[in-house]
């Protein structure tokens, strides 16, 4: 037998970069379209070439429109451009999302010496904030805080966190520090204390979402040099622009899906890279984002969009929570765990909504009080090959997944209740309200 690699390692000739570049991780030297947050930025951080304070910066826009790589271009080119004095602490608050930890991993980059690392646990606050001025005080230079995604920060641990840091920037010896905010939901402001609030945006700067012209012009600045020239056809990026612009003017989506249409042609022996592929790419896109939304659900929630999508399988009626909680429980007895409480399912399944994998909608039923008619989205299918991945469902087998309400109508026609249901419902929200009262005694 020939070596079953053989087919794949022929050189792709027109393939004359490298792919990773088209990553995220790749910061690249040119912007277009983000000239001007690019000069604003440099606008504010020139003070430290004169020697003074910059202005804390917030920058903000949607998803994949520039934000973090523009940042990280910038402030490289502020550290080349002071022969390096300036410190530049770079927080991803998705990752670090407590106080402790922002304030010990800034701590930790300000010093080179390993014996001087502060553990990740156990130090308390106040400690760690005096050693963190302590350090930031010793540098003798500026020193800049990049919180990336900084709503995400206040969502876990509220404005005082917030508050901590800027204080932290005021108290620095000689005023040498600021900050520079990222989010892409600004809605978190309005939470915020007026004075925080004031002190976050001394400066902001939007950053649009791009139109699909833009995208034409990132995808083909991005692609010059991996590929040999035209060997993607001008109709494929065009439609790569196009899927990034109509979602919210997304380079990142734009960029992944030219990478993946890339690969796949390589994959497939094609000298070229053309719609077809495109729309491949963006198939199986759309279904590794599905994978990776199920695959990192908690297990108890992963049961529960189980029972749903079973539930809607024997019949492609609307659901409702009664019946998709009954068979939560049937799920669970069959594979031996502890059921949640009727509120936790009811919280669960609005968060299963936020995801976009059910939409539910809530109905007056006069006497039987409210119920949530459901629908699970998208592809029920391969929602549950993903579920069924999991090993704690692999033994799922759903010999008593019943359905017993009939919704079969429309969603905004009148629901035709039938005795079964009314019995299912009624009892749903009997267990959620004597849950309800049990907590608040
Ligand atoms: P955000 O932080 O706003 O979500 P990113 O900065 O991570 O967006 O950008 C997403 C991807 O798109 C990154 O790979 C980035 O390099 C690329 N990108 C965004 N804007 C541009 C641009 N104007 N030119 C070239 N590449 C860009
Ligand atoms: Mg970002």
């Amino acid at each position: 037998m020939s070596n079953p690699f053989s087919k794949y390692s022929k050189k792709t000739e027109w393939l004359t970069g490298d792919l990773s570049i088209l990553g995220a991780s790749y910061i690249p030297e040119n912007f277009p379209h983000r000239e001007g947050q690019i000069d604003l930025m440099a606008k504010t951080l020139s003070s430290i070439v004169r020697n003074t304070r910059p202005s804390n910066i917030l920058l903000y826009g949607k998803t994949g429109t520039g934000k973090t790589s523009t940042t990280k271009y910038v402030t490289k080119m502020l550290q080349e451009a002071t022969d390096y004095n300036v410190n530049v602490c770079y927080v991803n608050c998705q990752i670090y999302d407590s106080p402790y930890s922002i304030l010990v991993t800034l701590a930790n980059d300000l010093s080179s010496n390993i014996n001087d690392q502060i553990p990740p646990l156990g130090w308390p606050l106040d400690r760690i904030y005096y050693e963190l001025l302590n350090r930031i005080n010793r540098q003798n230079r500026f020193v800049i805080v990049v919180l990336d995604e900084i709503d995400k920060l206040i969502q876990k641990s509220g404005g005082d966190s917030l508050y901590a840091l800027l204080k932290l920037v005021d108290d620095s010896q000689n005023s040498r520090t600021s900050m520079i905010g990222i989010t892409n939901d600004t809605g978190f402001l309005e939470g915020l204390d007026a004075r925080v609030r004031s002190r976050l945006n001394q400066e902001s700067i939007l950053f649009p979402p791009y139109n699909a012209s833009d995208l034409k012009d990132i995808l083909m600045y991005r692609t010059k040099g991996i590929v040999a020239e035209d060997t993607i056809e001008e109709s494929a990026i065009n439609l790569c622009a196009a899927i990034g612009a109509q979602e919210h003017g997304d380079a990142r989506k734009a960029l992944d899906l030219m990478r993946i249409s890339i690969e796949m042609a390589i994959r497939e022996n094609r000298n070229r890279v053309t719609d077809e592929e495109v729309n491949k790419a963006r198939d199986k896109f759309e279904m590794d984002v599905l994978k990776e939304a199920i695959t990192t659900l908690p297990l108890q929630t992963k049961i529960l969009l189980l029972s749903a999508v079973v539930t809607q399988e024997i019949d492609s009626s609307l659901m409702i929570t009664g019946e998709i909680y009954e068979n939560y429980r049937n799920i669970c007895e069959e594979l031996g765990y502890m059921p949640l409480s009727a509120r936790r399912i009811s919280d669960i399944l609005s968060e299963l909504e936020d995801f976009g994998l059910l939409s539910t909608k809530t109905k007056n039923m006069g006497r039987y009080g409210r119920t949530r008619a459901i629908r699970v989205l998208g592809q029920p299918r391969l929602m549950k090959r993903y579920l069924l991945e999991d090993e704690n469902l692999s033994m799922f087998r759903g010999s008593k997944i019943i359905r017993q309400s009939r919704l079969s109508t429309g969603y905004n026609d009148v629901i035709g209740m039938e005795a079964p249901q009314e019995i299912m419902e009624t009892k749903f929200n009997e267990i959620l309200e004597s849950e309800i009262q049990d907590n608040s005694d």
